[in-house]
């Protein structure tokens, strides 16, 4: 039996770059050998493994091929006689399926090493077809990689093109394109992995309300506006549907399974925006800056009340910046009303509650009429 270092250890080895986590293909073996040898199996699709000591993946060398559509549906075909160059005519990219052996001899069947130097992102063989899945992780890469100049070629360009003209992308499930998301929006570059699944055609079918031009430059700008501040997934995932309206933006980041923190702080960004708009940063309503900062929960959700005014900052144009400076002045003014002695002057139940609103508010409307608004 043989080991192979195999995709991202490589590539990030030869790129210069540190190497998060090794992966290792086994050549040779059988599923026993590596149970004998104390491995422990992980995964009941493949014939993967952990190494005892090190908990590195292991994978016996396999084949693939496509029965149905979408992630399903593969048949997998793993067994001594595979050979290192049949599992890596599997594998996505050139510059993945590079292998390294123990004594460092590299093999390289389809030119990574040519591409890794060209800066090109190449599909390994037309049977990158076969999982709709490829297309999200070119993008995620060419995200990853556009600092250092990579880009997708003309080919492959073609051919995720055509995947979805094929409709493959609409057999995605919801999972996997929000995990492939997430990932992207804290790459080195995310608006590029946006870029590239408009340019294949892919993101008219998972994020359409994106399409039109103005809507998509304005989203990239606020969401690399918020990548210079190393902003939350749920900052990023806002900032990148800031121009949708409410209903749109509700409903996509429900279809997209993104989590409750995150579908929340979209909402709010695009349910604040319009109003903020609206507001007279010269003479702005006491009423319904409360009436934001009650919807935004502020005194329970203070955090999340940053983290909202953190993506309006990126969101509004330069030119509608300034009219947030009222609504963060409204909200430390209204944070300091105390329940504790309100309650101490007599006020319970329903009248305690009308009683802070209305504290809350003759404190914003003062802090909003000082002059230096
Ligand atoms: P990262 O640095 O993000 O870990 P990686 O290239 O190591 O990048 P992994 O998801 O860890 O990516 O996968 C390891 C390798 O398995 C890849 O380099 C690639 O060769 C192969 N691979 C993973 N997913 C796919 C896929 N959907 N189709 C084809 N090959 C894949
Ligand atoms: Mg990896």
């Amino acid at each position: 039996m043989q080991t192979y270092l195999v995709g991202g250890a490589v590539r990030d080895e030869l790129l210069g770059l540190k190497v998060k986590d090794r992966d290792w293909v086994v050549v040779g073996a059988t599923p026993e050998q590596m149970l004998a040898r104390g491995f422990t199996q992980v995964g009941s699709d493949f014939p993967v493994f952990l190494h005892p000591k090190t908990r590195e993946e292991y994978a016996l060398a396999r084949t693939e091929r496509k029965q149905g559509h979408g992630y399903h549906g593969f048949s997998v075909y793993s067994a001594p006689d595979v050979t290192l160059e049949e599992d890596l005519l599997r594998r996505d990219l050139t510059i993945n399926a590079i292998a390294r052996s123990e004594q460092g001899e590299l093999t390289d069947p389809f030119n990574g090493q040519a591409d890794l130097e060209a800066r090109k992102l190449r599909h390994v063989s037309e049977a990158f077809k076969e999982d709709p899945l490829r297309i999200m992780r070119t993008a995620r890469f060419a995200a990853r990689f556009q600092p250092l100049g990579f880009s997708v070629c003309t080919e492959t360009m073609a051919l995720m093109h055509d995947m979805v003209a094929e409709g493959e992308v609409e057999h995605l499930v919801p999972e996997r394109v929000w995990q492939e998301i997430q990932r992207a929006l804290h790459e080195q570059s995310p608006a590029t992995f946006f870029q590239v699944l408009r340019d294949c055609g892919a993101l008219a079918v998972l994020i359409p309300e994106l399409s039109p031009d103005a809507d998509f430059n304005a989203a990239l700008d606020a969401l690399q506006c918020i990548h210079a501040t190393e902003g939350s997934t749920a900052e990023r995932l806002a900032a990148l549907f800031c121009t949708l309206d409410e209903p749109t933006c509700t409903a996509r980041a429900k279809a997209l399974k993104a989590p409750n923190d995150c579908q929340q702080l979209a909402w709010l960004t695009v349910a604040f925006i319009p109003v903020i708009r609206q507001l007279d940063p010269a003479q702005p309503d006491a009423g319904t800056l409360l009436e934001l900062l009650e919807k935004a929960d502020v005194w329970r959700r203070p955090e999340r009340f940053s983290s909202l005014t953190r993506v309006l900052e990126c969101a509004l144009g330069s030119d509608d910046r300034e009219r947030l400076k009222p609504l963060k002045s409204a909200a430390d003014s209204a944070y300091g009303v105390d329940p504790k002695t309100l309650m101490a002057r007599g006020f319970s139940g329903k009248e305690l509650g009308q009683a802070i609103r209305s504290e809350r508010l003759s404190r914003i409307t003062q802090a909003v009429s000082r002059p230096s608004f």
